[in-house]
């Protein structure tokens, strides 16, 4: 299949950028060029700004019924064109093809509940101190929205802000990412397609500080919502902050991972080596902290060390693999860098610990046992497929570890005690938090983080919140 060349979107069409400049687009599992990119300039985003204008004008005017019948064909659009878009999908980003699929259908299915929302925007009627007063909480769309998204999950991330948005009766011009553009280019195809009207949806790519510098603080924005690194978000909530918009800020994690003595240690790291090295560990709710009490310390090691080496590696698209590329060249380095880095602090080397190849971004599964707190992996979020086990004494011991870093975003646990599941979610400093089973990021349950990881939910029926003002009438018979 043939990779396409990606444009933007404004107004209601499809278009090159006004310089007529382009980026080009390359194959993570190949360092080839597959496509270019449309790069969009001051020009481009003037014309976004003034049809999101008017699309906001048409879209808030528009009843929640229309958007919700609109955004379910959309969602439906996207399940037909599933094969197409995951294969753009992985071509562009890495990941295995499976993955690729689950993260449209989970798109999908994101669509469709944010469309239920909007028919759910409810207010409410406040008892009046007098008689013949009534008392309303009207929900009104923030109005025109810029989102800013990264490369990790390239449809997982619009479709979230996207939807919510637009359920709300929102515009949006999204930023997408850079290198990964075709298969959000798709999912926007199919709202345009669905009949979402001109100006609604805008859709840029350029250079993501130039144009997050002239939107953010730009009269026509209200509302900011930002997926991307803790730094990068802080300049951004600032700047936002400066001229008083409402922000959403999903930042990274460092998840911690506490595996419990009376834990079901073959289900543990079953289903824990799944959620590591899913999307070659470029997630951030991606386990990385394995904290494992001392009686079961060694026999968990030896499991989920074996189990990282069974992984079968390779381009994402031989269906054989387990795990594909990382997305770009940086995070290959970043990944020599904290092995190297890991093996000076006196960590041990369990499994992986180097690229392969010399074609495209792969890098092996890798386990690091015993690394001590100096170590740069122990305090950076290594976006990447990296492991870090670390035996524990006691249930506070864990409980320190866990809170020890600025973020706090995901946590997991394994106990079969419900006293001990009790107290460490109630102790662990998170947003999300899953014991036994792997349980987040659907769309009906919240999903955010908590310190540096943010604030602000990106699911579950406070996702919309963040898109609405609450205006209050009160209104007195004459
Ligand atoms: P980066 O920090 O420069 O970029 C991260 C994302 O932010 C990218 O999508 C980028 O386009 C965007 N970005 C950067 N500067 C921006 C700006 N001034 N305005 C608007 N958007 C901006 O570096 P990177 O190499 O792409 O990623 C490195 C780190 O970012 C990772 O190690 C990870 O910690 C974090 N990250 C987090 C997520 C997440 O899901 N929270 C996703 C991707 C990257």
């Amino acid at each position: 299949m043939n990779y396409p060349n990606v444009q933007l979107h404004i107004d209601g069409a499809w278009c090159a950028a006004a310089s007529g400049n382009t980026l080009p687009i390359m194959n993570p599992a190949t360092g080839k060029q597959i496509g270019t990119l449309a790069h969009a300039e001051r020009a481009d985003l003037d014309r976004a700004l003034e049809a999101a204008v008017k699309g906001f004008d048409v879209w808030k005017r528009t009843s929640a019924f229309e958007r919700y019948k609109i955004m379910r064909k959309a969602a439906n659009l996207l399940r037909e064109r599933l094969d197409t878009v995951a294969t753009y999908m992985t071509m562009e980003q890495g990941k295995v093809i499976a993955e690729a699929k689950m993260e449209i259908n989970a798109g999908a299915d994101t669509i469709d509940w944010f469309a239920e929302e909007a028919r759910r925007a409810y207010g409410r009627v406040i008892p009046a101190r007098a008689e013949g007063v009534y008392q309303l909480v009207i929900k009104e769309p923030v109005g025109p929205v810029a989102a800013f998204t990264p490369w990790n999950f390239p449809i997982n991330q619009i479709v979230r802000k996207l939807s919510a948005a637009l359920a709300a009766g929102c515009s949006i011009i999204v930023k997408a990412p850079e290198e990964t553009p075709a298969s959000p280019a798709e999912l926007i195809r199919c709202f345009i397609d669905a009949g979402v009207p001109a100006g609604v949806i805008g859709l840029v790519y350029g250079v993501p500080a130039e144009i997050s510098s002239y939107l953010i603080p730009h009269p026509v924005i209200r509302k900011i919502s930002f997926t991307g690194s803790t730094a990068v978000g802080k300049q951004l909530a600032s700047l936002a902050g400066l001229h008083m918009k409402r922000v959403t800020m999903e930042l990274g994690g460092h998840a911690p991972v506490i595996v419990f003595d009376d834990a079901d240690i073959d289900v543990a790291v079953k289903t824990m080596i799944g959620a590591k090295y899913r999307n070659a560990g470029q997630v951030c709710i991606s386990p990385t902290r394995f904290l494992v009490q001392e009686g079961v310390y060694k026999n968990f090691v030896e499991k989920f060390a074996a189990a990282a080496k069974s992984l079968k590696v390779g381009d994402g698209l031989d269906t054989s693999n387990n795990m594909g590329s990382l997305a770009n060249p940086r995070r290959t380095g970043a990944m020599e860098l904290n092995v190297e880095d890991a093996q000076k602090h006196g960590g041990k080397v369990l499994a992986g610990g180097k690229r392969i190849g010399k074609e495209g971004n792969f890098f092996e599964p890798t386990v690091v046992a015993e690394l001590p707190n100096s170590a740069k992996a122990m305090n950076d979020e290594p976006f990447g497929p990296m492991a870090i086990i670390n035996p524990f004494k006691s249930f506070d011991d864990a409980v320190k570890e866990a809170n020890r870093l600025p973020f706090g975003l995901a946590a997991y646990a394994w106990t079969k005690s419900a006293k001990t599941a009790n107290a460490i979610a109630s102790q662990v400093e998170t947003g999300m938090m899953t014991i036994n089973h792997l349980g987040l990021g659907i769309p009906e349950v919240p999903f955010g983080g908590v310190k540096d990881s943010g604030y602000g939910s990106e699911g579950g029926t406070e996702a919309i919140e963040a898109y609405l003002n609450p205006k209050f009438v009160s209104q007195a018979g004459l």
